[in-house]
């Protein structure tokens, strides 16, 4: 598993970034997938010569949508159709 400088620092409402590699930066974020989509903007832009660490946040952010879809699709009521 690759490694990203990025920290994802989680409270109730927020997600605040900072980057290891860049001290100067954070980023504020409303939900994960909001979070990752930062976090691959920050390494696609200023981290160049690392391809799998966005790579990795790409992974997160899917792997997030399929289990949303995962319970969009899951039956609620089973016993409705009898
Ligand atoms: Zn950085």
């Amino acid at each position: 598993m690759p490694t990203s400088p990025i920290k994802l620092d989680k409270s109730d409402s927020s997600i605040v970034l900072t980057c290891d590699l860049c001290p100067w930066w954070s980023a504020l974020a409303i939900g994960k997938p909001n979070a990752w989509t930062s976090a691959e903007q920050h390494e696609r832009i200023a981290h160049p010569e690392l391809p799998q660490v966005y790579r990795q946040a790409r992974y997160e952010r899917e792997s997030y949508a399929r289990r949303a879809a995962a319970a969009r699709e899951m039956p609620r009521e089973p016993e409705m159709s009898r």
